[in-house]
């Protein structure tokens, strides 16, 4: 290698995560025990752009673990999406001193982080922080298991009153383009049916899982509605839904930015102190340009150009288990 790493930069960018902190405490205090400075950067790509940068010590990073969203506090830039905007973040990272870049996020994210990568030779690693878990390369991202947790409490909170009125809740869930999320939260909370981008729920399905249902005088149906499955999301179902029957007495819930926030589950923080450890040592063994993600419970290292252009597909024993388990 042509230099030694001895600064890392860390930010966190897009979306907010739970355990987005305990990767922050985990990437800081791996690089100290390794004698590497740390300099945390605040509101993702913007500060970076106007340097709001602050070098942490090991004691900056205490009584985090357990806390959602981000100490670093996380931003959406348009200007670091333009060739000045990153050689803006480049010059601040020369004049810090930052030899390479730690950037917890998502897809969006590590494209921009990329980029910089290419364009200033900079070395680049991605934790993958985000609640949708829409990365390839990875089983699982951070914040993934305690939104899959927080939608399945809510889930069976409704239950409780879609029981005792004899309701159908529609249940509108998060994810961006991806029905990971709202898949695994119906298996788990025991939903009649999802609706997700990537599999076609076909009206007569959706019919047949409510209306078995009702013939089985079930209580209460919920179908949770990935919220860019369809145009209009959750509203448009309910409407399609009480056109065709309007016997039902349909309930529109949308969860909304409850998803991303909570304690991290131990889940969550387990993942994000491997995933900060295994980003400061992929740093040591001199990788650039990739991200660190788990497969089968082992850290691997995936090249950050596939971790955002290659799809991750729903598994197909989960679709059809609740397809079996919802009549
Ligand atoms: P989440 O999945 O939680 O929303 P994300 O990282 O995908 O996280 P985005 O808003 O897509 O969130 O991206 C975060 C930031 O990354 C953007 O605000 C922008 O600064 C930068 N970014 C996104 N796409 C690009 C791109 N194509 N080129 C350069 N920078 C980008």
């Amino acid at each position: 290698m042509e230099y030694t790493i001895k600064t890392i930069g860390v930010l966190t960018s897009g979306g907010d995560a739970p355990g987005m902190n305990a990767a922050v405490r985990a990437v800081t205090r791996a690089a100290i025990a390794n004698n590497i400075r740390v300099k945390a950067i605040f509101r993702g790509y913007e500060g970076l752009m106007a340097g709001e940068i602050q070098e942490f010590t090991s004691q900056d990073v205490s009584g985090i673990i357990q806390r959602g969203g981000t100490i670093l506090k996380s931003a959406r830039s348009k200007e670091f999406m333009t060739p000045e905007g990153r050689k803006k973040a480049y010059e601040t990272m020369q004049r810090e001193e930052i030899d390479a870049l730690i950037v917890i996020g998502g897809d969006g994210s590590f494209t921009g982080a990329r980029q910089l990568g290419q364009e200033f030779n900079v070395p680049i690693v991605g934790i993958p922080g985000t609640i949708d878990n829409d990365l390839w390369g990875t089983d699982s991202t951070i914040g993934y298991d305690t939104a899959l947790n927080t939608i399945m409490e809510c889930v069976d909170k409704l239950r409780d009153t879609g029981t005792s009125h004899e309701r159908l809740f529609l249940v509108e869930v998060m994810g961006r383009d991806a029905g990971f999320l709202t898949l695994n939260a119906a298996i788990a909370a025991g939903a009649e049916a999802a609706v997700i981008p990537e599999r076609t729920t076909l009206e007569k399905q959706l019919e047949t899982a409510i209306g078995y249902g009702r013939r089985k005088h079930k209580n209460s149906s919920i179908v949770l509605v990935q919220e860019h499955s369809v145009p209009g999301g959750a509203q448009a179902v309910a409407k399609t839904i009480e056109e065709l029957h309007p016997e039902y007495d349909t309930r529109v819930t949308i969860l909304g930015h409850l998803q991303r926030g909570g304690s991290p589950t131990a889940f969550d923080r387990i993942l994000a102190s491997r995933f900060g450890v295994a980003a400061v040592q992929a740093l040591l063994d001199e990788q650039r340009s990739i991200m660190v993600g788990l497969q089968n419970g082992e850290i691997v290292y995936v090249p950050l150009s596939k971790a955002i252009k290659q799809k991750k597909d729903i598994k197909d024993d989960k679709w059809e288990a609740l397809q079996v388990l919802s009549i």
